[in-house]
Formats: structure tokens, sequence, C-alpha cells
């Protein structure tokens, strides 16, 4: 007999229809809204934390994902990366080293996450746009799971990621313009060839696996939770992500509270700080986009209204740092702290001297930054 697993099925964010898990779905077949996994904390509510599976990857937390107990786990080992006290900077800061994850980036735990459900649910092609290095976890996973990978990248994209995704067996496309261009021609081709759209929010299998994040700082901190956790907002993934993450844990009574949110952004794309700033509940379209953090060169990010939601709800701040100070925080991690970090992680911490210097948050707080990614495929901007 097999156990009933916390995964219950699809709900819309907008029109809040719901979707039985066994659906081959992207948005809203009703409206076009995102969806969301349904997990519900009370069949979680059962588990303890002593029940916590003890494989080396995110899937020790399994139990909070959306799949089912029979389903073929695609992992690379992505995930378990370690939270390390930042020692050079005057305060209480922590960074959760996601540049240690299989093709060395967060991106990995989506990939995985998402490359499971699909092969559930009988995809054999996907189709996605990407800064690049979505597409290179894409390939990765595609890859070992024998899946067909299109990636759809703007021309600017670092060319080791281009390198990379097709060393792993990836179709690559160029696309003239930003990633909101990439982001038509894969729902074109999603449309014309019959292959699953994987794009960010498009399906609903990728936030749940960033998640992780929050599930694993939280065990490291011994199910204490930060005061704030500091993230380089570009789709919002990892934000929308680890808030529900959070939500959850609270919930089930494993940590008394969820931390605060700070969302970064680069000067040069920062559509959801100049929403958030404004108590907009949604976010314009940033016209001319330009920063060196490519992660961070989202337009419009097309989970908008939910970032903005999940920022407010956890009572958060928005704001953005210069491209300068972001080049400095890159190259201060790599002498201080033996960390290379792309652009896209260095805002974070790029971000601390604004949040300290106007008192936005205490010296005695405990902070963790998302390191989102390694510095390995953008060398030629250190
Ligand atoms: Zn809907």
């Amino acid at each position: 007999m097999s156990r009933e697993t916390a995964f219950q099925g699809l709900q819309c964010t907008e029109c809040h229809s719901s979707y039985s898990k066994g659906k081959n779905l992207q948005k809203c077949p009703r409206c076009g809204g995102l969806l969301d996994t349904i997990i519900n904390p009370e069949i979680l509510s059962e588990k303890s934390k002593g029940d916590i599976d003890r494989t080396r990857s995110m899937w020790k937390f399994r139990d909070f994902l959306p799949v089912d107990a029979t389903d073929k786990i695609v992992s690379a080992g992505e995930g378990d990366t370690p939270l390390r006290r930042l020692s050079s900077i005057q305060g209480n800061v922590w960074v959760k080293d996601e540049t240690k994850n299989p093709t060395g980036t967060f991106k990995d735990r989506g990939a995985s996450l998402a490359v499971t459900a699909l092969s559930r649910l009988g995809v054999k092609d996907l189709v996605l746009s990407s800064e690049g290095n979505a597409g290179c976890s894409f390939a990765l996973y595609s890859h070992i799971a024998d899946l067909g990978c299109r990636v759809l990248m703007p021309r600017q994209a670092n060319p080791a990621k281009v390198e990379l995704s097709r060393k792993l067996g990836a179709t690559v496309t160029l696309v003239e313009g930003t990633i909101a261009d990439a982001g038509r021609r894969a729902e074109a081709l999603a449309t014309k060839e019959g292959s699953y759209n994987a794009s960010t929010f498009v399906t609903p299998y990728r936030h749940d696996g960033k998640g992780t994040m929050a599930l694993e700082i939280c065990e490291q901190l011994g199910w204490r939770t930060p005061d704030w956790v500091v993230y380089p907002v570009g789709g919002g993934v990892g934000l929308v992500g680890m808030w529900k993450m959070f939500s959850i844990l609270e919930k089930i009574g494993w940590v008394k509270k969820r931390p605060r949110f700070v969302a970064v952004q680069s000067a040069g794309c920062a559509p959801i700080v100049k929403a958030h700033n404004s108590k907009k509940e949604d976010v314009e379209e940033w016209s001319d986009p330009k920063t060196i953090a490519f992660g961070l060169r989202i337009p419009k990010p097309l989970a908008g209204k939910w970032i903005l939601r999940c920022l407010r709800e956890s009572d958060g701040i928005a704001l953005s740092v210069t491209d300068e100070e972001i080049r400095k925080s890159m190259r201060q991690a790599l002498k201080d702290e033996g960390l290379l970090l792309e652009p896209s992680s260095a805002a974070t911490i790029a971000a601390l001297p604004h949040l300290y210097s106007e008192r936005m948050i205490d010296r005695s707080d405990e902070v963790v930054l998302i390191a989102t990614g390694s510095g390995l495929k953008t060398l030629e901007q250190l």
C-alpha cells in the first residue's frame, strides 16, 4: 500500500481553479494564470524532523515536494549546499553557497524537480527560455533522463553558459533582444512542436525545488529562522519557493517564525523594487534593461504579482545596487572569503552596506544571503 504524499494537486494563483496532479499542465487552462502545487501541511505535520531522509541532496526533503512516492527521482546531487558565516563582514551574516551545485547554480534544484515531475507525466521534449543558467541545468537533467531539451537564450548570454548547455546535449538558439523575446519564441515553439514549455513559472514544477533552500537553511541553523533572507530577484522563483516552504515550516511547528525578505535588483533593471516601493500590486515592464547581472535582467517577471505578495507578507524590503557596486563585491567576496560569485549573487553582498547604513536592518540581526551561482561561467565579468 502506498503512503499518502503531501502533494495533492495544482491550483491557479489567479482564479483558484484546482487540477489533479496527473494532468500535464503548464499555465492555468481556464484563465492563463500561474499554477502553484498544493502541498498539504496536515500530512507533513504527522512527520517529525527525525523522519528526514539521510540523502545528501535536496531530496532529503522529498516529502515537502510535489512528487509521488513511486516517482523515479532525476538527481545529480543538487542541494545540501553549505551555509557559511561571512567572517569578513561586521555583522551576523551567513551565505547559502549555491555555487556548489552540479552546474554551479541554484537552478539545478528547480530543474531536478521539474524533470522528475515531467518524466512521470510522460513528457519527452521540453523547451525553455533562459538567461543561461537554467539552460545549463535543464540540459543536464534532460540529458540524464533522456528528454529532448531546447533552450532559447538572448544573444548576449555568457558564452560559457551557451557552450555548457550544448555540451550537455541541448539545442541552443540565440535570440535577438531580451529574455522576454526569448520567452515569446519558447511559447511559439512549444505550441508548434507540441513540446512542454518549462520556462520560469510557465511550469508549476520549478519553485518548490528552490524552496528546499529554506528547509536547508532552517535545518542548518538548528531549526531557527534567520531574521532576514537577502535574495537577488530576477524571475523570483527562489523567493516565491522559499516563502512557501518557510510558511509550511511555521504551520507544522518546526520553526517559530518566518524571516523577512530583502529583494535585491540591479539599478539598471529593477521592476520589482520600483513596484514594491511605490506599493503597486503588479509590475510594469522595465524599458531598456541594462546590467552585468544577466540573471537579474528580467524586465517583467511573469510572477511579478506573486513575488510582490510574498515580499509584502514577509514585511520585506526591496532595493537596487549599481553594477559598480556589484563588481566591487565580486572582487571582495573572492579576496576576503574565497567565494567566486557571479554578478547576481554578488548583488546581495553589495546590498549590505545600504541595509546597515540606512538602518533598514540591525548589525545584530541574523542575515542569510543567497549566493545563487558561481562565477565560473561569468569570468569575463570579474
Ligand atoms: Zn486560472
